[in-house]
């Protein structure tokens, strides 16, 4: 599986590069990936079962825009292996998280590394953005201190399985409210002058789950998060059993898809194999 991937596109005329960046790789259970319960059900379902999927990429994505870099989201470190790593959390969430994943993380993929690969020093960065507070998109927070880090307010209140142990103790979110409709969405924002990126809430994976949208000239980039694991879950109207709202992530895979049939739009979700082939092709997403 290659990791890395960087396509350059325009956006109202002017070049914008995306950059794709697994930082490192993870495995759930298969019942975790593709569930076939909800809630309570659903987690007994899979934590009982043994099977592993294959391994997955943590991708983060980086957009080298005319206002500044913009990064979505901060992947997975080294660390996570480490012994201790989850114990200031207490004994279930320590279980939990050495049980039902399964990591693979050098040094080396770490986003700051990475980034510097790409000429970019991390605290040049002019925002990064959180999907959600789980851990494989907040990991690699501690690269950027001094650099504003935006998490939607909902999310913020309500973190859904989030390991504050783990944010660097300078760690404090640049909240935003969302109140601006993009298409089917009511609650969305820009977040640049450009009015081309711009960020949506698409609940159902936690409360205040965001995905983040990139107009550029050949296609509406849709950076999914984890509001599905795959464009194939997606397509196949699957879900994974860590959800926090079920009936939320049916509304929002409703919304995506409507989107999707109005406007030529690439869907990259965090976890997905094939979304650093599908950004370099352009491939658009079709039911
Ligand atoms: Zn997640």
């Amino acid at each position: 599986m290659q990791l890395q991937y960087t396509k350059t596109l325009t956006s109202n005329g002017k070049p914008i590069k995306v950059h794709a960046i697994s930082t490192g790789l993870v495995k759930v259970k298969e019942k975790y990936l593709n569930a076939r319960f909800t809630g309570l059900l659903a987690a007994f379902d899979f934590m009982l079962s043994k099977k592993f999927t294959e391994w997955m990429p943590i991708w983060v994505w980086v957009i080298e825009h005319e206002e500044g870099v913009f990064v979505i989201d901060t992947g997975e470190n080294a660390q996570i292996n480490q012994k201790n790593y989850f114990k200031p959390a207490g004994w279930f969430a320590n279980w939990f998280n050495t049980t039902q994943f399964k990591f693979e993380v050098s040094r080396e993929q770490e986003i700051d590394q990475q980034l510097r690969n790409l000429g970019i020093e991390p605290q040049s960065v002019h925002q990064v953005i959180l999907t959600h507070r789980h851990l494989d998109h907040v990991d690699g927070i501690s690269y950027f201190e001094g650099v504003d880090i935006l998490v939607h307010r909902i999310e913020n209140e309500h973190p859904h399985g989030d390991l504050p142990h783990l944010y660097p103790n300078w760690f404090e979110p640049v909240l935003i409210d969302l109140d601006e409709p993009f298409h089917n969405f009511k609650k969305t924002k820009t977040l640049t002058k450009a009015g081309n990126l711009r960020i949506i809430h698409t609940p159902g994976h936690t409360k205040g789950h965001c995905s983040i949208s990139l107009e550029t000239d050949e296609g509406l980039l849709f950076f999914g998060g984890d509001v599905s694991y795959t464009q194939q879950q997606l397509l196949n109207n699957g879900h994974s059993g860590g959800d926090a709202e079920p009936k939320k992530s049916i509304e929002t895979y409703q919304k995506l898809k409507a989107l999707a049939k109005k406007t030529p739009l690439i869907y990259l979700p965090s976890h997905d194999s094939e979304a650093g082939e599908r950004l370099m092709k352009m491939e658009f997403f079709f039911e």
